[in-house]
């Protein structure tokens, strides 16, 4: 596969044989040489004898996560879906088949994932690595609780069958362990049986934070929700939101609500896409403004009346935009996600987006969700609330983030390492009190000194 046609902004850079690679949020760009196998001993075998290399799935996690000091390799060739039983309702895959790609394959057969990410384009490996948490993690938990199985190739070429009873210390430190424990080559997930491709959505409107995190609170039976806040709103509307509640629709909800929609339509095939220039200045405060008024009253009307949402819209709305990533300029930005603990939660958030809003360039809207606790040693969720928000890179941003980080670890809460570009040592450490976990399987392997990429790399692990 040709370095162009991969995922995250791959140019040309002055380092010979290598090429300037970002993340989602175009942020930083850093020089890698870039590998691209199209088969599973292709990939264990560019793994064997390097030094400063790391996994790569689709890209999407936003910073320097998934770029190797030195080299980079791309698992996007490794694409195919090995077996499917019906019975069990087991699949296995090469870790470069996306969520896009079994959902495509298997939701029109009546099976979905339990856990998906707001974007369907990240890889099965990708997802194991960050152990993804989707609108229901306070229930279920992350994508690691749907993984049976897992091939991992080590730094020495050796490849491991790792699950809860095989090598389950392995297993549990690549759930987010961020590709530094070995390549996931394959693995074997549990789908969930579905009756019909759609949501059944009740939307609710919050005046502010306390009345969101009321609403979440007091909805802890719905299987999905999510709030999405207007990140400009002040006062005592600040943390102003909709909250979507949610439960796959049955064939039963189908004949209540629409007797005339298909149980399994075909998704929608149109995308709109951001042109590659598009001018970072079109987003000001007063086009944000517009648009989060714009978003509250649609949502608003929505209130109180229960619709059907296909799966699509409902987990993936950003998917339907292509490249949406462009719209904050060429300089990039910074997606900002951290998690506070239950207790604190109320105060600590509203501190955080009182700053937001004063400074008034954060995203159109934050996402705030409940997380209940982590799986694995490196895993990001813990029981309590998660905030999510966009940053167009600017100088004074990162002295503004450190505040915030000041906040988050005076809470006893962590950042997102899928998400991270920036954080100090300092603030990851007092986060990750499980770090050694990851630490001791990365020196019994090896890894410690032949898997670094350049998150790694920065924070020390
Ligand atoms: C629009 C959008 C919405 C998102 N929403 C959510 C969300 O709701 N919840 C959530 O948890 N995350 C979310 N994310 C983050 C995303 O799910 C994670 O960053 C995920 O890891 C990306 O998968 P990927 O295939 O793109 O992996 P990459 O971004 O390429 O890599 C991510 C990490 O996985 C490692 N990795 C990749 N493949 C392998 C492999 N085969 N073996 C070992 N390690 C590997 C890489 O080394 C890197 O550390 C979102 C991202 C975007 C862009």
């Amino acid at each position: 596969m040709p370095a162009a046609a991969l995922p995250g902004r791959a140019t040309a850079s002055s380092n010979p044989g290598g090429i300037a690679l970002s993340g989602w949020g175009n942020y930083p760009k850093v020089s890698t040489k870039l590998l691209a196998p199209r088969t599973l001993a292709g990939a264990r075998d560019h793994l064997l004898g390097r030094s400063g290399v790391v996994a790569r799935g689709a890209g999407r996690a936003y910073g320097d996560a998934a770029i190797g000091t030195h080299t980079t390799i791309s698992t996007r060739g490794l694409n195919r879906m090995r077996s499917f039983d019906a019975a069990t309702a087991q699949l296995t895959v090469e870790a470069g088949v996306t969520i896009a790609d079994i959902l495509a394959a298997f939701g029109p057969r009546g099976f979905f994932l339990k856990v998906v990410p707001g974007t369907k384009f990240v890889t099965v490996g990708g997802a194991i690595a960050a152990d993804v948490h989707g609108k229901n993690h306070h229930r279920d938990g992350g994508f690691g609780t749907i993984v049976e199985s897992f091939r991992l190739a080590l730094p020495s070429g050796e490849i491991v069958t790792c699950s809860r009873a095989e090598n389950a210390a392995l297993f549990m430190a690549t759930l987010g362990g961020m590709g530094l424990t070995g390549m996931i080559l394959e693995a074997t997930l549990r789908l969930l049986p579905i009756e019909t491709a759609w949501l059944r959505q009740d939307t609710r409107v919050a005046g502010n934070l306390e009345a969101a995190i009321d609403l979440l609170e007091g909805s802890a039976s719905a299987t999905y929700s999510v709030a999405w806040i207007d990140c400009l709103a002040r006062g005592a509307a600040l943390g102003r939101s909709l909250v979507y509640l949610a439960e796959h629709a049955t064939r039963r909800d189908k004949e209540l609500l629409g007797p005339e929609l298909a149980p399994f339509p075909s998704p929608r095939m149109s995308r709109l896409s951001v042109p590659e220039l598009f001018p970072g200045w079109l987003l000001n405060r007063a086009s944000m403004r517009a648009f989060n008024e714009l978003y509250f009253r649609r949502g608003a009307a929505q209130q109180g009346r229960p619709r059907l949402v296909h799966w699509d819209p409902y987990f993936f709305p950003l998917d339907a935009i292509a490249d949406w990533n462009r719209i904050y300029g060429r300089r990039g930005f910074v997606q900002y996600q951290c998690v506070i603990p239950q207790a604190r939660a109320r105060r600590v958030l509203a501190d955080i987006l009182d700053r937001v809003s004063r400074r008034g360039d954060a995203s159109f809207l934050a996402v705030l969700k409940q997380l209940g606790d982590g799986d694995g040693p490196m895993s990001f969720p813990l029981r309590g609330y998660t905030l999510t928000m966009d940053f167009p890179v600017s100088d004074p941003l990162f002295g503004f983030l450190d505040e915030l980080d000041a906040l988050v670890v005076d809470a006893g809460g962590r950042l997102y390492l899928a998400k991270d570009a920036r954080q100090s040592r300092a603030t990851f450490e007092s986060g990750y009190p499980r770090l050694a976990a990851l630490r001791d399987i990365r020196q019994q392997t090896g890894a410690d000194t032949r898997l670094v990429s350049h998150l790694s790399a920065r924070l020390g692990i």
